[in-house]
């Protein structure tokens, strides 16, 4: 089989493929033009961030089986043009935690034993050590947020440094913490007013963007210091940059950068800070498990094996995929709605087959659900193939039942996620030609496509509330394209359901927030 390689991996990887008896071909210089003229003659194509994996290329690649992404992120790869070629793509998101792991302890380190300026002053020959005194470790605490893979590794190791760890994850449930010896707090200022170090591992999303951020820093202790290996902006660099120089932190330890790769953050001017240029992933052992774990995912996927860090689902045949893909839209649009209303750990989801629905094997149901559920709270992307070890690791239990009759609808499927405090219920079923709609949510009768960008809003019944929304909207310039407004049998507040033309900036979501008669308001991006 030929096996064309277009970004650099490391020499291990190539040697795996060719001791298979692969034929590979490994050109970093091609350009855009030889690519398209010569993707047809390869089964499987390994690249990393840059070669553009797309409708344009598929149209060339007529043998194309599988491709390789060496690495975490799929941006560069359009996965659903893949999908319906029945092409497989495999990444290798586990490669590089232990290295991003010991970098955050290293950056931790460093800090605060000022060893980088240290070693500058040493290095221009002096001998001043009254300059460098630090702090130990031991006894501190250290609060990490978002208890995932890095956050885990960083907090086991650093048990072993004397350090209390406490944690904030509202994903995970409490069980996990206790069998960490991690305590969990419960919101992020309890963790924020308790640490003498904070820790961030969340991914990059609308939720953790700026979460450490002015008002965080109101909460913290002073002379905490901090720590962001994660991703560029999720603390915010201006409100670091005061607290910095008004003593409030007394010192930050920065893996990653909002503008990287442009090295212009104020926070490279000051004394206090420790900077490197995203280094993370960037250790020999790293690559070597890239190179290595994306040749061998390529190769097994080649030879037809169930491949762990597939992240399209070409398992089933483009016949059955073509078939089953209005109910897997459903499910997966489903599963995003709840993380986007409620932030916490979902403990048993209860899956409820009624009418067509039974006829069918559920099991990629289930799968698309749950892939819609975390896709929005965790970095590594969830896939059909890893949905369900990602629940398992959580905790997450799931039941499945079929009814032969239904009440309303022809065919549907209803969803209880229960959670510690908690149960929230949905119904979504296909209309006509198989269009997916949300048919009730939390015994609220209602009609919507779960489609762009919507908003969902509880408010008293009263008159005028249909009416202040509108206007609201139409003064900040979004245009409604559906309405829907129900009332619940047995509750008392009404429920909007909107569709807009445009994403609702969140200054606008507080203006909603704040008008008489609403109670709730949260935007849903599908
Ligand atoms: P992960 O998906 O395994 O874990 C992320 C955790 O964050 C999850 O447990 C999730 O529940 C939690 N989370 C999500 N939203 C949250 C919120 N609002 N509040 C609190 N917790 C929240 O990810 P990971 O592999 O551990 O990666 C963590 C971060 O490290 C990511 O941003 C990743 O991109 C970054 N990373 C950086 C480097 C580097 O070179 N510096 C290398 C690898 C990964």
């Amino acid at each position: 089989m030929k096996i064309l390689v277009t970004e650099n991996i490391a020499q291990e990887g190539i040697a795996f493929l060719k001791a298979q008896n692969m034929d590979v071909t490994v050109n970093y210089s091609l350009t855009r033009e030889e690519l398209l003229s010569s993707i047809s003659e390869y089964d499987a194509l390994i690249v990393r961030s840059v070669t553009k994996v797309n409708e344009e290329l598929y149209a060339h690649a007529t043998n194309l089986k599988v491709v390789g992404r060496a690495g975490n992120g799929v941006d560069n790869i359009e996965l659903a043009g893949a999908t319906e070629r029945g092409i497989i793509v495999v990444n290798t998101p586990d490669a590089n935690t232990v290295s991003a792991a010991e970098h955050t302890i290293a950056l931790m380190l460093s800090m605060s034993r000022n060893i980088p300026r240290a070693n500058q002053h040493i290095k221009s020959k002096q001998w001043d050590r009254t300059l460098f005194r630090g702090v130990e470790l031991k006894g501190k605490t250290l609060g990490i947020i978002g208890l995932g893979r890095i956050g885990t590794m960083v907090a086991t190791r650093m048990q072993s440094f004397g350090m209390d760890v406490i944690a904030y994850d509202p994903y995970i449930r409490s069980d996990k913490f206790e069998k960490l010896g991690v305590e969990k707090m419960e919101q992020l200022s309890d963790l924020l007013g308790k640490s003498d170090f904070i820790s961030v591992h969340t991914p990059k999303t609308k939720e953790t963007i700026g979460i450490i951020n002015a008002d965080s820093f109101k909460l913290v202790k002073k002379g905490v210091r901090v720590v962001n290996c994660a991703r560029g902006g999720i603390i915010d660099e201006a409100a670091l940059y005061d607290a910095l120089t008004q003593g409030i932190v007394a010192g930050a330890a920065i893996d990653v950068l909002k503008d990287e790769p442009h090295p212009i953050s104020p926070l490279l001017d000051l004394e206090s800070t420790v900077i490197t240029p995203h280094l993370g992933a960037d250790t020999f052992e790293a690559q070597k498990n890239v190179g290595e774990s994306v040749a061998i995912e390529v190769f097994e996927a080649l030879k037809g094996k169930l491949v762990a860090n597939a992240v399209n689902l070409p398992t089933l045949s483009q016949q059955e995929l073509e078939h089953m893909k209005p109910y897997l839209t459903l499910l997966e649009r489903m599963g995003k709605i709840y993380h986007q209303i409620h932030h916490d750990a979902v403990e048993r989801i209860v899956f409820t087959y009624k009418g067509d629905f039974t006829h069918r094997n559920t099991d990629p149901f289930v799968l698309a659900f749950i892939k819609g559920l975390y896709e929005t709270v965790l970095d590594t992307p969830v896939t059909y193939v890893n949905a369900k070890l990602i629940a398992e690791n959580r905790g997450v239990t799931i039941a499945e039942s079929r009814v032969s009759t239904t009440e309303d609808f022809n065919n549907s499927v209803k969803i209880e996620i229960h959670s510690k405090n908690q149960t929230f219920e949905m119904e979504g079923a296909l209309f006509g030609k198989k269009e997916p709609r949300i048919v009730s949510i939390n015994s609220y009768p209602v009609d919507m496509t779960p489609k762009g960008n919507m908003l969902m809003i509880e408010n008293n019944d009263s008159p005028g509330m249909i009416g202040t929304i509108g206007l609201l909207l139409g003064q900040n310039n979004i245009n409604i394209s559906t309405m829907n407004v129900s009332l619940s049998k047995t509750l008392k507040p009404a429920l909007m359901l909107l569709t807009v033309d445009c994403p609702v900036p969140d200054d606008v979501l507080s203006q909603i927030q704040n008008q008489k008669g609403i109670l709730k308001a949260w935007t849903l991006k599908m």
